[in-house]
């Protein structure tokens, strides 16, 4: 399967042709939804059917480990199209949008905490990082302003390629113990945020930080002796938040 959003994660649909249909779910030729992964929530949409109705689907997600395998869940009683039709595709625009503007916010929280990542999450309108900390998390209202300090600064989010080895010899750039980052097909999709952050990552992200909008951190929690907990929200409640 096409992974569209890899290389454009601004496509909001494209034509896809179903390879494989049932109640269970549906699979494509190719794709726009995001599969659950990455601590980052299965894009929700719709698919419309050559006879022009409207399916919803509500949930996007890996089957099994397979990156390139996405099956696309359909609510309970849905139409299912035939195999072979060509359909088209649409994501919940708005609430991927928030979901990339909050997957990049985390790049800019873990560039400005030291310490490892030991686990993410990112929903509708906020996310968080747990940071393996033994000194103690930095002060929320420092953390806040240089988050929108990055923010106002209008920094250029990119994807670059980085082979096995590279990532071998440098291994400072993995901050995540808890996902391993995508091996084995030589190399590794790495996110740039210029002479911000560089790590690697599949996940989908705004391209300039000046798109992400005011952030707040939120409560900072102790998880155990040395994990912080640092969560963080868009300053403006939005729809979803
Ligand atoms: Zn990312």
């Amino acid at each position: 399967m096409e992974l569209l959003f890899r290389d454009d994660p601004y496509l909001k649909s494209c034509r896809a042709r179903v390879t494989d249909s049932s109640s269970a779910g549906v699979r494509f030729d190719r794709t726009i939804f995001y599969p659950e992964g990455g601590g980052q929530p299965g894009d929700t949409g719709l698919m419309r059917l050559s006879s022009g109705a409207e399916v919803n689907i509500i949930d996007a997600q890996k089957h099994g480990d397979d990156d390139q395998d996405v099956l696309h869940l359909l609510a309970a009683d849905s139409p299912v199209p035939d195999i072979g039709e060509e359909v088209e595709l649409q994501i919940d625009w708005e609430r991927r949008h928030r979901l990339m503007r909050m997957h990049t916010s985390l790049h800019l929280l873990c560039s400005l905490v030291e310490g490892d990542v030991t686990g993410g999450q990112i929903s509708d309108g906020k996310g968080r990082l747990d940071f393996n900390l033994p000194e103690g998390a930095p002060d929320k209202t420092w953390l806040t302003e240089n988050l929108n300090d990055l923010v106002r600064r209008a920094v250029p989010v990119s994807v670059i390629w980085a082979s096995d080895e590279e990532l071998d010899n440098t291994p400072e750039l993995v901050r995540t113990m808890s996902v391993k980052p995508p091996r084995g097909s030589g190399r590794v999709r790495m996110l740039q945020i210029e002479g911000v952050d560089l790590q690697p990552c599949g996940g989908t992200h705004v391209s300039n930080t000046s798109e992400i909008g005011r952030l707040e951190v939120g409560k900072i929690e102790n998880k155990g002796r040395q994990n912080r907990r640092i969560n963080l929200r868009f300053a403006s409640q939005e729809a979803g938040s």
